[in-house]
C-alpha cells in the first residue's frame, strides 16, 4: 500500500517515493533498512576521517542505489555539529527521565532557565529576555509581534513591516507576507499583508537598498533581513557594510531591527551569528534550526528590555498574547543546553574554519568553469549557479539534480539552478570530494 503521508513541498505526482532514512550518525544517513553496521556514534567527532566514513564512501561511489547518503544540507539545514551528537544524545535521555512536557505559563523549568541565560551571555550586546516557541516560522512571528505590541503599548501608530526582495521567513500566513512572493504563495495572496520591499542589495547595487530604505524607515514598525545571506531565496549573499548601514538607517528613524538569524545562527557563516561580522546588534533576534544542534524542535526570540518593558504592566491587556502548546519543551531545551555546552567546551569555530577553508579549496577547481556562475561562499556554505541551456527546462533541472545526487550518494536539493553545499561541520575532506566530484559530474549531464 502506498504511503498516506503528505509531505513537504514535495510535488507528489513527479516525485518517487521518499526514501526512507533508518539511521544518521556525523555526516550520514543510513538509507538501508538494516542500520549503520558497527559504526559507533563517538567516532563522528574526532578531528580525523573515521573508517565508517571511508567504508561509506566507496560504497555510495560505487553503487547506483546507494545505502547511504552523505547529509550535504545538514538535513535542511539544522543539524550543526552532526547527526546525533553523542551530548546531545545523552541529554534527551536524561531529561526523557526527569520531565516530558509542562506547561509555560507560570511554570518554568532548569533546562530553559540555562539555555535562556546561556543564550543572554553569546548574544549581540543589549538583548535581555528570551521567548521560546517551536520553529524558525514562529520564532519570526513572535519577532514581529513583539515588534508591532511595542508600537502599540507606546501609542505609536507604526504598524509597516519592511522587508527584503527574494526573502525567505517561514511558511505560516505571517511570515510568508514578509517573505518574497511567488508561485509557492500566490494561492494565499489575499490572506497576505503588504510589506514595503527593498531591492535586494547586490554588490554595486547597495545604494538603492539604502536610499529606499532610509524613506520606508520613516514611520515603519521594523525591519526584518536575513543577515548577510538569504537562504531560500537562493543563497544570495551580500555585504556586512549593507547590514551596519541598514541597522544605521533603523536606529535614526526608530524603526526597529529584526534578524532573522534561523539559518545563519549557530556558526554557518563562520561566525557564532551572522551579524556579528557586521559589528551589530539587532532589537530582535529570531533563532531556531541550529538551536537544539538540530535534533529537536526549538525557537527563541530574543529582544532588547525597551520591547520587554512595553508589554510589562499591570494592565493585562499589554501582556504579550502569544504561545504554543510546546513552548520550551523542556526535552528540545535539554537538547538545547548540551549544543550551547558543545559550543562553550569542543572546538566549534575550529572546526568551522577548517569547513569554510576545506569548502573554499574545493570551489578554486569551479571558478574558473564555464558551466558555472557565482561560484560563492559565506563561511560554511557554498553555493553555484548551474548554467543550464534553456530556460524551459529550468523548471525541471533541480528535482533531476537531486536524482542525480541520490544515485551519487549524496543529498543535495538545489533552489531552481542554484547548487548549494551546507554541510554539518563534522563532514570530512574525503566526504567533501564526494560532493565536489558528484557536482561536476552533474555538470558534465546537465549544463
Ligand atoms: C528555515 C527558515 C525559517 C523557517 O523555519 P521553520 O523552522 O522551517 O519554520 C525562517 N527563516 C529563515 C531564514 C529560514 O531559513
Amino acid at each position: 500500500m502506498s504511503s498516506p503521508i503528505w509531505h513537504p513541498f514535495t510535488q507528489h505526482a513527479l516525485t518517487p517515493d521518499a526514501t526512507l532514512v533508518a539511521r544518521g550518525e556525523g555526516a550520514w544517513l543510513d538509507i538501508s533498512p538494516s542500520g549503520l553496521r558497527g559504526a559507533g556514534a563517538a567516532t563522528a567527532f574526532g578531528q580525523q576521517a573515521s573508517p565508517p566514513y571511508a567504508s561509506a564512501l566507496a560504497r555510495a561511489q560505487g553503487e547506483a542505489n546507494p545505502t547511504r547518503l552523505l547529509d550535504a544540507i545538514s538535513s535542511w539545514w539544522v543539524i550543526t555539529h552532526g547527526h546525533r551528537h553523542p551530548r546531545i544524545v545523552e541529554a534527551i535521555k536524561q531529561q526523557a527521565d526527569q520531565l516530558d512536557q509542562v506547561i509555560f505559563a507560570n511554570f518554568t523549568h532548569q533546562p530553559a532557565e540555562d539555555v535562556a541565560r546561556a543564550l543572554i551571555e553569546i548574544a549581540p550586546q543589549g538583548l535581555t529576555r528570551v521567548f521560546y516557541s517551536d520553529s524558525g516560522s514562529t520564532s519570526v512571528e513572535v519577532a514581529l509581534k513583539m515588534a508591532l505590541g511595542f508600537w502599540k503599548n507606546n501609542g505609536k501608530d507604526r504598524t509597516r513591516i519592511i522587508a527584503l526582495e527574494h526573502a525567505y521567513h517561514g511558511d505560516t500566513v505571517g511570515t510568508m507576507s514578509a517573505g518574497a512572493r511567488g508561485v509557492y504563495n500566490a494561492a494565499y495572496a489575499p490572506l497576505l499583508y503588504d510589506v514595503i520591499r527593498l531591492p535586494f542589495p547586490a554588490a554595486g547595487r547597495e545604494q538603492q537598498t539604502l536610499d529606499q530604505l532610509r524613506l520606508a524607515a520613516q514611520g515603519a514598525a521594523a525591519l526584518i533581513v536575513e543577515p548577510l545571506i538569504l537562504g531560500a531565496g537562493g543563497m544570495l549573499i551580500y555585504s556586512p557594510d549593507v547590514l551596519r548601514d541598514m541597522t544605521a538607517i533603523c536606529r535614526d528613524s526608530g524603526t526597529l531591527l529584526i534578524l532573522d538569524e534561523v539559518m545563519t545562527g549557530f556558526g554557518r557563516t563562520g561566525t557564532l551569528f551572522a551579524c556579528e561580522q557586521a559589528g551589530i546588534a539587532p532589537d530582535i533576534l529570531c533563532l531556531a534550526k541550529g538551536l537544539s544542534g538540530g535534533s529537536l524542535p526549538l525557537a527563541a526570540t530574543l529582544c532588547r528590555e525597551e520591547i520587554f518593558a512595553a508589554h510589562y504592566s499591570t494592565d493585562r491587556s499589554r501582556t504579550f498574547f502569544h504561545s504554543s502548546s510546546f513552548t520550551a519543551n523542556p526535552i528540545a531545551c535539554a537538547a538545547a543546553r548540551a549544543n550551547l555546552e558543545i559550543w562553550r567546551d569542543e572546538p566549534v569555530r575550529d572546526r568551522i574554519a577548517a569547513l569554510a577553508a576545506r569548502q573554499e579549496e574545493r570551489l578554486t577547481r569551479l571558478r574558473g568553469d564555464r558551466r558555472f556562475e557565482n561560484v560563492r561562499r559565506l563561511g560554511t556554505i557554498t553555493a553555484l549557479d548551474l548554467k543550464v541551456p534553456d530556460a524551459g527546462y529550468l523548471a525541471n533541472v533541480a528535482p533531476e539534480l537531486m536524482k542525480f545526487f541520490h544515485a551519487s550518494g549524496v543529498l543535495l536539493r538545489p533552489l531552481g539552478n542554484t547548487i548549494y553545499v551546507m554541510p554539518p561541520y563534522c563532514v570530512t575532506a574525503q566526504d567533501l570530494d564526494l560532493v565536489y566530484d558528484a557536482i561536476l559530474a552533474a555538470a558534465g549531464k546537465f549544463a
